[in-house]
C-alpha cells in the first residue's frame, strides 16, 4: 500500500512546526494535525524574553503566527483534526485516526506537547471559565482592576502573575512552600512589584462561588489554619503534564506519560519519532522544542533516504 505522506507530525506547536519546515524543506510530503490551534504553548505565553533572536521579547501568539506561515511556506499541509488513534505504527505504512478521517504515513513525528495540571480541588471543575483560569494571557483582561491569586511558585506562575499584575489591582500568589522554584530573575522581579503578594506555605483547599469564583479557602500548613481569601479569580499553575493518552498501548512511555528518545528523537518504533515538551527528560524551553522537532525532521528524512 502506498502511503498518503512521507511524514504526518501530530501537534503544531514548537516542536512540530519547525520539524514541518525541515521535512517539507527536504521535499517531503508533509501534513500537520492540530487539534486547536498552532503555537501549543506560545498562544497562552504572553511575553519570551529566552528566545534566542528577539532582544527585546516577543509576543507569544505572534511568534505563534510566525512560526505557523513559514512551516507552510514549502507546501506542508495542515489540517485541524483532533488524534484518536495509531495503528499499524511498527509497519512501513502506518495509519493516524481523527474522529472522522483515515491518513497513512511513512513516519510520524509525535509532537502533541502538554497541557497544565489541575489543581484537583473541590470546585475547581465548576468554577472553570468562571474565575478559575489557567492562561492569564486569554482571560487576565476579564479581571482587570481586581484582586487576583496565582496559585503555584515555578516559572510559569510567576510569568504569568508578572504579567497579570499590571492588569489587575493586585497579584497573590499561593504557594506550598516557603521558597519559589522559579528562576531567581522572575524572583526577584516579582518581588520588587509592588501589588504582588505572598501567602508562603499554603495550599489551596477549595474554590468558591456559586455562579462566580469569590474566595479560595486556603490552609496555613505552619500553623493549620483555614480561611478563605477573597478573589475575583485563581490562575493556576501547578506543573504539566504531557498530552499522550492516545498513545496508551502503541509506544511505550514513562510513568508519567512522557516517550523516550535517543538524542535523534528515535522512538523505540522505527519510523516514529517524538520531539518537544512530549519528550521524557525535556527541558520544557521553547528552543530546545524548536531545536528537538528539526532534530526528529533530519532523522526522519535520513531514515527514508
Ligand atoms: P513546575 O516547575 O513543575 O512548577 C510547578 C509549581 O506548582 C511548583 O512550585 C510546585 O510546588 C507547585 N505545585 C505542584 N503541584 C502542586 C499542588 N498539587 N498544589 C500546590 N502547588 C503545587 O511547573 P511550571 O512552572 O509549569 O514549569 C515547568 C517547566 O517549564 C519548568 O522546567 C520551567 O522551567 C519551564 N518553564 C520555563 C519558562 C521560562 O523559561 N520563562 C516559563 C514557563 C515554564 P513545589 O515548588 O513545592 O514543587
Amino acid at each position: 500500500m502506498e502511503a498518503d505522506y512521507d511524514v504526518i507530525i501530530l501537534g503544531a506547536g514548537a516542536a512540530g512546526l519547525s520539524a514541518c519546515v525541515y521535512t517539507s524543506r527536504a521535499m517531503m510530503k508533509t501534513l500537520v494535525l492540530e487539534s486547536l490551534g498552532s503555537g501549543g504553548q506560545l498562544l497562552i505565553t504572553d511575553e519570551i524574553e529566552n528566545y534566542p533572536g528577539f532582544p527585546e521579547g516577543v509576543k507569544g501568539p505572534l511568534l505563534a503566527q510566525d512560526m505557523e506561515t513559514q512551516a507552510l511556506r514549502f507546501g506542508g499541509e495542515l489540517e485541524y483534526a483532533e488524534v484518536e488513534a495509531l495503528d499499524d505504527i511498527d509497519k512501513p505504512v502506518k495509519i493516524v485516526r481523527t474522529d472522522d478521517k483515515v491518513y497513512t504515513a511513512k513516519s510520524i513525528i509525535i509532537a502533541t506537547g502538554g497541557a497544565h495540571n489541575k489543581l484537583g480541588a473541590p470546585g475547581e471543575d465548576e468554577l472553570a471559565g468562571r474565575g478559575v483560569s489557567y492562561c492569564a494571557v486569554c482571560d487576565g483582561n476579564f479581571f482587570r482592576g481586581q484582586d487576583v491569586v496565582v496559585v503555584g511558585g515555578g516559572d510559569s506562575a510567576l510569568d504569568e502573575g508578572i504579567y497579570l499584575s499590571a492588569i489587575v489591582k493586585s497579584v497573590t500568589f499561593i504557594h506550598r512552600r516557603d521558597e519559589l522554584r522559579a528562576t531567581k530573575l522572575l524572583q526577584e522581579r516579582a518581588f520588587a512589584i509592588d501589588n504582588i503578594k505572598f501567602l508562603w506555605s499554603h495550599v489551596v483547599e477549595n474554590l468558591v462561588g456559586n455562579e462566580l469564583l469569590e474566595a479560595v479557602k486556603v490552609k496555613n500548613l505552619k500553623t493549620e489554619e483555614v480561611y478563605e481569601y477573597p478573589t475575583a479569580a485563581a490562575f493556576i499553575y501547578v506543573g504539566f503534564h504531557p498530552n499522550s493518552e492516545y498513545l496508551q498501548g502503541v509506544l511505550e512511555m514513562d510513568p508519567l506519560g512522557h516517550i523516550a528518545t535517543d538524542l535523534h528523537m528515535r522512538t523505540k518504533v522505527p519510523g516514529v519519532y517524538a520531539c518537544g515538551d512530549i519528550r521524557t527528560e525535556s527541558t520544557r524551553q521553547l528552543g530546545v522544542a524548536v531545536g528537538d522537532g528539526i532534530t526528529a525532521a533530519l532523522s526522519a528524512y535520513h531514515d527514508l533516504l
